[in-house]
């Protein structure tokens, strides 16, 4: 892992979200993007090197709208950037870290994705990313 590729916000409504983001950060959303799968819409900025990724939920049974009737908004992820993510995937699964999905997945932003389930990392969920 070699930076923090972005960090993943929960957020119930994306435009109101996306305003807020905008003042703080001083830049505008540069891209948004659906993940029909996951039942997440995405809103990025760029801000140097890093990214914060904004997370709504497009409908009711979406993980993230779990995670926000669970915990509220906040921070859902912080993804790492890796070379080559089938062997970090499996290096961590022997180092006892629990990967959310076997196989690494389509996620937004042209990358390929997977997950470390919180319980294996002291309640961070985790995302490592590739560029595809
Ligand atoms: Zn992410």
């Amino acid at each position: 892992m070699h930076k923090i590729e972005h960090i993943g916000i929960a957020v119930q409504d994306l435009e109101e979200a996306e305003e807020r983001w905008k003042k703080l950060l001083n830049t505008l959303s540069y891209k948004r993007e659906t993940v029909e799968s996951e039942g997440v819409i995405t809103s990025f900025f760029k801000i140097g090197e890093s990214k914060i990724e904004l997370l709504a939920p497009t409908r009711p049974d979406s993980p993230i709208q779990k995670f926000l009737d669970k915990k509220g908004e906040g921070i859902h992820h912080i993804a790492f950037d890796v070379n080559d993510i089938e062997v970090k995937m499996k290096i961590l699964a022997q180092q006892g870290f629990i990967l959310i999905n076997d196989q690494p997945k389509k996620g937004a932003d042209k990358k390929k994705v997977a997950f470390l389930h919180p319980k294996s990392t002291g309640g961070v969920l985790i995302e490592l990313c590739q560029d595809l």
